[in-house]
């Protein structure tokens, strides 16, 4: 018989069976970034943006944590949860983004500027977080530069981001560094004016580590999280979702009766979508990449994530 679609669709909900029978015998929690596919979506006990994940893996009980997102948040995962074998379905996907900063570079910035507190954006690697005094979200990036006492801010490795919380924040000297998410500056000021004038009625919603020239049209700006709630108290109908296309497919399933648009056919993150169910099922049978953090790193990284969720959660 030769090989059809139909037959993927079938193989795509016997992968999903067979996880979700995986998951009980190895006593796993999936965790879903709201960038992933909408099939690794359907099977997560836990969906959300980088801060709910963190949140979430400290308050499993599972044995094993399989994260479905990118390096840096399985490694988040494992900061906070030493004992747990945390799991990421493909090794390979990384974030680009995070990896425009190296430890001997900040050390380096660090000397130059002694006085400033050293803000680092959970999009980066354990020993970025480490060489921190406190970490942040696209969510809570403002408050978590308000708490801190000094009066400059070195905040990494987001530009972008940094320079929001730098338009928002007038009080401090926000020094920011090189770093970019490919993802979100691939999506240019035309592509979004054409988007509003294709869908007038529509509101853009744009995540902080878009240019800030695509900010400026926003009505919105959050990371999402806050897109998700935003919209379920919006009596607009029309969204245009200035953000990866993957958290379109949970907007529609939460929000049956709204629209939701792209204003580009490229706004999509290669590293989060090479998790496939696939990847999944074989990661979870065979114990397969299995993240390690150097004890030392993890301690400090722990540090500084623990205080940005005091700042946030209050404990
Ligand atoms: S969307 Fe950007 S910041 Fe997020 S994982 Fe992809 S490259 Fe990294």
């Amino acid at each position: 018989m030769p090989y059809t679609r139909k037959d993927d669709k079938r193989y795509q909900e016997e992968l999903k069976k067979k996880i979700i029978e995986l998951k009980k015998k190895k006593n796993a929690v999936i965790l879903v970034h709201n960038y992933q596919r909408p099939g690794v979506q359907d099977i997560a006990d836990f969906l959300g943006d980088s801060l709910a994940l963190a949140q979430a893996a400290l308050n499993s009980k599972a044995k094993i944590i399989i994260l479905c997102g990118v390096y840096f948040m399985a490694e988040i995962a494992k900061i906070l949860n030493p004992e747990k074998k945390v799991l990421l379905p493909v090794k390979e996907a990384g974030c680009p983004a995070s990896d425009m900063i190296t430890v001997r570079e900040l050390q380096a910035r660090k000397k130059e500027i002694p006085d400033a507190g050293v803000v680092c954006y959970v999009n980066s690697s354990a020993a970025t977080k480490a060489e921190s005094d406190v970490c942040c979200t696209s969510a809570n990036a403002i408050e978590v530069v308000r708490s801190l006492p000094n009066k400059r801010i070195l905040f990494v490795p987001d530009k972008n981001l940094g320079l929001y919380v730098k338009s928002q924040v007038e009080d401090k000297q926000i020094i920011t560094w090189r770093g970019v998410c490919p993802t979100h500056v691939r999506v240019s000021l035309e592509e979004v004016l054409e988007a509003k004038k294709r869908y007038p009625d529509a509101q853009l919603l744009a995540h902080p580590e878009c240019e800030p020239k695509v900010l400026k049209e926003a009505s919105f700006i959050g990371g999402t999280g806050g897109m998700v709630k935003y919209i379920k108290n919006s009596g607009t109908k029309r969204f245009i979702i200035g953000t990866e296309q993957g958290l379109i497919y949970r907007l529609k399933k939460e929000n049956p009766d709204k629209e939701f648009y792209s204003p580009s056919n490229h706004f999509i993150c290669a590293d989060m979508k090479l998790t496939t169910l696939g990847w999944v099922a074989h990661s979870l049978e065979l114990g397969l990449n299995e993240i390690k953090v150097p004890e030392d790193i993890r301690v400090k990284a722990k540090k500084s994530l623990d205080k940005m969720l005091k700042i946030t959660y209050g404990k």
